[in-house]
């Protein structure tokens, strides 16, 4: 998952190319508006589920590895027998999850690295989702010129989970279509709906945070109450943020699988990419919808294909990453803290 703000402005980007191409704007109101921005978070839902139970955590990760593709089959499936609005703006943003996150992983992790490597450094872990949080800081401002602040993704979102109540049955059969253990879980319509409340609460509740925020955050740290991960979590200040995160320089890098791989692309680019193929998809679930037979349905796991979300380039098990050259980002990550607890003592 690039973090959540890139993931959006990618669906808004294609629901306007598509539009274009069709005449019909796929996401003309604020409801189907905020459907869409949903479906871009893609998987991402369930890995911000962490106080509700029964918990649908682990498809957060499942969908990172496999399933995709039967996924949106079954949404099309769906969306031409029912609920087609709805279901056209969630599978449509959903679509552009699955290329961002394989056209960008790559270039994360390597710059991020991951646990264990290239250090054992206990922030390790938390630079994935850190230099994430970053890129949506920086792409939002070569994009559209704005703050996260101003931005206001909280508000793109669906106010309350019940707005998925009409699509939640379609949403569990296309879960149980991707992945065998759900198609056994009797729980998976309640884990869905707590995934959606506990994202939807997530997003709230790390919006555009006031500068106390960071400076009690910091004060809890040191008093061993939260862990050193919650500034990987928030977008930090714009002005704090020290490193070319959408590598504008472009600097080389590897695909952490393949060190064969050597690419100079920026993050603009990536998402160019990911933009290019992602209305590519929409366009063939689209007339799979208008024409739901075994052939357009095949067309649709086809073009998807079993590409994993983490790597993008194998199916399930991910391959082996073994190379990286990380930003200085645990650097960058002490310094913003750092500037909050001295602006504390002050
Ligand atoms: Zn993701």
């Amino acid at each position: 998952m690039p973090s959540h703000i890139s993931h959006a402005l990618l669906a808004e980007d294609v629901a306007g190319d598509v539009g274009a191409l069709t005449g019909v704007d796929p996401a003309p109101t604020d409801r189907l508006r905020a459907i869409l921005v949903t479906g871009a978070q893609g998987p991402d839902f369930f890995l911000h589920n962490h106080r509700r139970k029964p918990r649908g955590f682990r498809y957060g990760a499942l969908l990172h590895r496999k399933g995709n593709a039967p996924l949106l089959a079954s949404l099309a499936h769906s969306a031409a027998t029912g609920d087609r609005e709805d279901l056209s703006a969630y599978a449509l943003g959903y679509i552009t999850h699955v290329w961002l996150d394989r056209l960008a992983h790559p270039y994360i992790n390597w710059s991020a690295g991951w646990r264990g490597t290239p250090d054992s450094h206990p922030d390790r872990p938390a630079m994935h989702a850190f230099l994430e949080r970053l890129i949506d800081v920086q792409y939002l401002r070569r994009h559209s010129d704005l703050s996260v602040a101003q931005y206001r993704f909280v508000d793109r979102l669906p106010r309350r989970a019940a707005d998925f109540f009409r699509m939640r049955p379609a949403l569990v059969q296309a879960l149980r279509a991707a992945l065998v253990s759900a198609a056994d879980d009797s729980q998976l319509p309640r884990r869905l709906l707590n995934a959606l409340h506990d994202g939807l609460g997530f997003y709230r509740y790390t919006e555009a945070p006031p500068e106390r925020y960071f400076v009690l955050a910091r004060h809890r740290e040191r008093r061993g109450e939260v862990s050193s991960r919650w500034l990987s979590l928030v977008h930090p200040p714009e002005s704090l943020i020290s490193v070319d995160a959408l590598n504008l320089e472009h600097r080389e890098w590897a695909h952490p699988c393949d060190n064969a791989r050597r690419s100079r692309q920026n993050f603009e680019e990536l998402v160019a990419g990911a933009r290019e193929r992602s209305v590519r998809s929409v366009r063939i679930w689209q007339t799979a919808v208008e024409h739901p037979d075994a052939e357009h349905l095949r067309a649709i796991l086809d073009d998807i294909g079993p590409e994993n979300l983490n790597d993008g380039i194998v199916g399930d098990p991910p391959c082996r990453r073994t190379v990286c050259s990380p930003l200085p980002l645990i650097e960058l990550y002490e310094e913003i803290k750092l500037h909050f607890e001295r602006h504390t003592r002050a």
